[in-house]
């Protein structure tokens, strides 16, 4: 066989580009046990090393009763209560995708129409927060909830759909009329001409008094949009 010139480079060439091939398609370990090691889990409620939350302080965490239309994972007090503000102040978005892959919603016959309701396959939209407040806190909690919850279901994200136009300030300290009147007409459709869809999943982190929460619901309405359905990660 006559070697020609250049044929043991390109041989080797091939061998190079193959061995990288296999390389490439192993799958490299995923983040998060990295992290996992880095940086181990502990329970915030009895600091044992796995999970944030353990099986054992885990118990009774869940929002028992379930309202019509809306859907609320978890009870707004102790751990779930802690980790929510702490995702909020400390930007530990890694909690809120602890509370939302946690809940096992086959588990409870109360979430059957939520499941439901999923089937329509909605778009996932987020509670917006005006732009000052955006400013002030650096992201908007209800955001990430939405995005997490869409990747959980396989649902469509929208961020831009809703728009809120006025600075409600501060709720808190407000009564009930007082907070209806500071959220009329808040908010907007933020491109008419955009393709409005027929069901929307309208996402927040806590439910206080729902009046932010209607309002959204209100616009949507106006818009076109047929079935809405609410979620929040805690009541
Ligand atoms: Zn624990």
């Amino acid at each position: 066989m006559t070697v020609v010139p250049g044929y043991i480079g390109n041989k080797l060439v091939d061998a190079f580009e193959e061995l990288l091939w296999t390389w490439v398609q192993i799958p490299p370990p995923p983040p998060m046990n990295l992290l996992d090691f880095l940086f181990p889990k502990k329970c915030i409620g009895c600091e044992r090393l796995g999970e944030y939350v353990c099986e054992t302080c885990s118990v009774g965490m869940w929002e028992e009763e379930q309202l019509p239309g809306l859907t609320c994972l978890w009870a707004y007090e102790g751990l779930a209560r802690k980790l929510i503000s702490k995702a909020k102040y400390d930007g530990r978005y890694d909690y809120l995708k602890f509370l939302i892959y946690n809940f096992q919603f086959t588990n409870n016959s109360q979430f059957s129409n939520f499941q439901k309701f999923l089937k329509q396959k909605p778009t996932v939209v987020p509670v917006p927060l005006h732009k000052n407040r955006l400013r002030e806190r650096g992201f908007n909690q209800a955001e990430i909830i939405a995005k997490v919850l869409a990747s959980r279901h396989t649902l469509a994200y929208n961020g831009h759909l809703l728009y809120r136009v006025k600075d409600t300030g501060h709720q808190v300290g407000r009564t009930r009329s007082e907070r209806l009147k500071a959220l009329e007409n808040s908010m907007k459709i933020v491109n008419c001409k955009l393709k409005i869809p027929q069901a929307v999943l309208l996402v927040d982190d806590v439910w206080t008094t729902g009046a932010t929460m209607n309002e959204c619901t209100k616009t949507l309405r106006a818009a076109g949009v047929k079935n809405i359905w609410k979620f929040v990660l805690a009541r």
